[in-house]
């Protein structure tokens, strides 16, 4: 099994799923006491937020892309970016080492559309979801996508303000049900949780759509990568 090396801390609620995932995945695959080979650089994400919101995403792109070299001499083989948001900088982080980068955008739109669905509600940070970077992906890969019309400033700030802290509650849950019922109202055939915290809030039990959470999704993936098995997505 080849090394993963995640570029993770953003924040590092939800890089402790991403341990959790890839290491269950992996022992699932190849039982006993097998666990994943991984490297994990876990970044300060105050200065990145910072500078998210400056939108100095030249700054934060160097940041990550000299996190991805260390794991990459330290012995990563593929590399992951534990945030959809900071894919905004995937073409730099990607130009600046030889092992692949896996885009989180990939697995989560293989899986829909092998799935059968075609037009999907995309949630996430205002970044996420009022840039294109991300919507593009999922156009590349054959997906119509929706972004909330409404309410964008409510649910970033239940991202940065309350789930990046570890606060998860019942009136921001019923906030993002709002959000996926417009979303659904507008064509929306499933939900992709955008962002790697929203599970912490949303799941298929309180979903009017079926949800894809990309955390567990993304992180499946490198373990399917990092084992090199043809089908890089297994089922649940
Ligand atoms: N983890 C989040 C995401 O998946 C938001 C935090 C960040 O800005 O990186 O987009």
């Amino acid at each position: 099994m080849k090394t993963i090396g995640l570029v993770g801390g953003m924040s590092w609620e939800s890089t402790a799923h991403y341990y959790r995932i890839i290491n269950s995945e992996t022992k699932r695959a190849r039982g006993g006491l097998h666990s994943a080979p991984l490297l994990l650089h876990s970044v300060d994400f105050a200065p990145i937020a910072a500078l998210q919101a400056a939108r100095d995403w030249r700054s934060a792109g160097d940041i990550l892309a000299d996190a991805a070299r260390g794991l990459e001499s330290s012995g990563a083989e593929i590399v992951g970016i534990a945030t959809n948001t900071m894919h905004i900088v995937a073409d730099r982080v990607q130009a600046a080492i030889d092992v692949p980068l896996l885009h989180i955008a990939k697995p989560t739109a293989d899986r829909l559309i092998r799935d059968g669905f075609r037009t999907v509600g995309l949630l996430g940070t205002q970044f996420t979801l009022e840039m294109n970077f991300y919507t593009n992906e999922l156009k590349k890969a054959g997906l119509e996508s929706l972004v909330p019309e409404i309410g964008i400033t409510d649910l970033n700030a239940i991202i940065y303000e309350e789930l990046c802290r570890g606060i998860v509650r019942e009136a921001s849950q019923k906030t993002y049900v709002k959000a996926i019922e417009h979303l659904a109202g507008r064509g929306a055939e499933a939900v992709i949780l955008g962002c790697t915290e929203i599970s912490m809030l949303i799941n298929d039990d309180i979903s009017p759509l079926p949800t894809y959470d990309t955390t567990e999704l993304h992180a499946k993936a490198l373990v399917a990568a990092a084992l090199e098995t043809s089908d890089c997505i297994k089922d649940p």
